[in-house]
Parts: C-alpha cells; sequence; structure tokens
C-alpha cells in the first residue's frame, strides 16, 4: 500500500484536475484493489470519512466512504457502539433517488485542509454503484453523515466541489487551529 498526495482546491493545477468530469470505471479492472487500498489508507491518514480518486489525480469514477462506528456513553460511564463502522467501496455510482428536504450542515474537504463552510443536502439519497466484485448494489435512504459523504463524494466525480455548495460563503472558515468541527470529505 501506498499514501498518494491530495490535490488541492487552492493550488490551480490541482484544481483544473478536480473540476474535471471524470470517466466511468471499466469494469472488470484488475488494477482496481491496489488502487482502492491506496486510497482508503491515504483517506485515514487524512482523517477524512470520504476519498473520491479525483482527488489523487485520477479522473475515474470511484470513491470510497468510511464512516466511524457510532459510539454511545451510559450513564455509568461506559460506551458501546450502537452501529458498527461502514466501508464502502463505490465503482460508477449513481444517485437514483433523493430527497427533496434539505438538511445544512457543516462539511469539509480533504482537498482544502482546515476549511470548513454549512452545505445543504439532500436529507437522504438512494444511490446505486458497482461494488469490487463487478455486482451493482443499491444504498437504500442513506441519512445522516453517510448521505452528506455520497453527495461530497458523487459531486467529485463530477468535478463539483463543496465551495460552490455553499450558499452562505460567510460560513467557510479556517478551523485549522481548533479542533475539526466536523467531518472531511
Ligand atoms: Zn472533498
Amino acid at each position: 500500500m501506498a499514501l498518494r498526495r491530495i490535490l488541492r482546491i487552492d493550488n490551480p493545477d490541482d484544481k483544473k484536475i478536480l473540476t474535471t468530469r471524470c470517466h466511468p470505471v471499466r469494469m472488470p479492472n484488475p488494477s482496481l484493489k491496489q488502487l482502492v487500498a491506496d486510497m482508503f489508507e491515504t483517506m485515514h491518514a487524512a482523517n477524512g470519512v470520504g476519498l473520491a480518486a479525483p482527488q489523487i489525480g485520477i479522473t475515474q469514477r470511484l470513491a470510497v466512504i468510511s464512516i466511524p462506528p457510532t459510539v454511545e456513553e451510559r450513564p455509568d460511564g461506559t460506551k458501546v457502539e450502537v452501529a458498527p463502522e461502514q466501508n464502502f467501496v463505490l465503482i460508477n455510482p449513481e444517485i437514483i433517488k433523493a430527497s427533496d428536504q434539505e438538511e445544512v450542515a457543516l462539511e469539509g474537504c480533504l482537498s482544502l485542509p482546515g476549511w470548513y463552510g454549512e452545505v445543504p443536502r439532500a436529507a437522504w439519497v438512494t444511490v446505486e454503484y458497482t461494488d469490487l466484485n463487478g455486482r451493482r448494489q443499491r444504498i437504500r435512504r442513506a441519512t445522516g453523515l453517510l448521505a452528506r459523504a455520497l453527495q461530497h463524494e458523487i459531486d467529485h466525480l463530477d468535478g463539483i466541489l463543496f465551495t460552490e455548495r455553499i450558499r452562505d460563503l460567510s460560513t467557510l472558515k479556517d478551523y485549522s487551529e481548533e479542533m475539526a468541527p466536523a467531518a472531511a470529505e
């Protein structure tokens, strides 16, 4: 496995690649396994919950998502994992249905480290994608962070950056001196 360099929105050469509409991945594709392993490693090293192939310079419709487990604390202080970690390899993903209700929340991008802004997203989405085994799969009515990450990553594959989705640009702020206020993708 190998760490890859994450392209940056604030670098003009990188931005050209990040704003390109990506090509469909042709399947089967034996080199994909290694690439996906590198993407998970690169995403985890940067503390992200999602990473799209164009963010490492590959303009193909491929993204990975890793939603951390949900842990609840009981009154006596013990912690209970109420939902496991969820990992996805999304090849040629498509939003096939989306809520017309919107949720606005802080969102960050690994291609603009430290910066977060309020992004409106559909409250839930149903996504179809191909998995590493070449099977078409469906995530039905994903909500919360998964819904947000799916929309953020699929936007990357269309060359759309989260900064373009922010309606009120005064909410876009540099939090690099503080604790990250939200997930970065
Ligand atoms: Zn991003």
